[in-house]
């Protein structure tokens, strides 16, 4: 079959695209526009399709469901991404994670930098890698540079949690995916995650499947 989508601007295949319904089908690892790093957003779609297309990301996030979903991962190649968590689930967990509440927000050209030296452990997984968890430590702490959908600066500090899902969505758009920056020996199935590694924090795992945390 050839493909005639190359030929397309990127407005027409995000066109393309929201013709066929939320939730959107979200691209797996193995296909090279997660490889690649992502153009930056700079007015390819006009204001109504840019508005649709984020909506498409929330609908196809929230439905997955996950916390984050970059533009790659539903196969269109800029700089966009959405987060939000709601952060439920049992406290212990949330508490051990500092997993709390991060509001819905696009980031349009995300860039991070980290602040301070500090790294976390924890398992993490993704969407386009179904199934399957590994320890990534993240940075702590980390500035946020971004515009929002609206063209507004974003200058903002996050922190636990947030931070880690920033990281992650951030990382897609320059073609990496968290097994890159993950522990290759945590890796797990979620069903392995959830039969042995249900602790808060990955100490166990890390002792009985062989891998350092910093
Ligand atoms: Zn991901």
């Amino acid at each position: 079959m050839v493909d005639t989508s190359k030929h397309l601007t990127v407005a027409e295949r995000v066109e393309r695209l929201l013709e066929t319904g939320d939730p959107l089908p979200i691209v797996a690892a193995g296909d090279p526009v997660l490889r690649r790093v992502a153009e930056p957003y700079d007015g390819q779609l006009d204001d109504a399709l840019l508005a649709r297309f984020v909506t498409a990301l929330r609908e196809t996030m929230l439905a997955a469901p996950g916390v984050g979903l970059a533009a790659p991962q539903v196969g269109i190649g800029l700089r966009i991404a959405v987060v939000e968590d709601l952060a439920r689930g049992p406290r212990e967990a949330l508490e051990a994670k500092g997993r709390v509440p991060l509001p819905f927000r696009v980031l349009v050209n995300p860039s991070y930098e980290p602040e301070g030296d500090t790294r976390v452990p924890f398992f993490e997984g993704c969407l386009s890698v179904p199934g399957w968890q590994a320890v990534v430590a993240r940075h702590a702490r980390v500035r946020l540079r971004a515009r929002d959908e609206h063209g507004r600066a974003i200058d903002e500090v996050f922190t636990d949690w947030p931070a880690r899902i920033v990281q992650h969505e951030t990382d897609h758009l320059d073609g990496t995916l968290y097994l890159d920056v993950a522990h290759a020996r945590s890796l797990s199935t979620n069903e392995a995650v959830a039969r042995h590694w249900s602790r808060p924090t990955p100490e166990e795992a890390a002792r009985e499947l062989g891998f350092e945390l910093p």
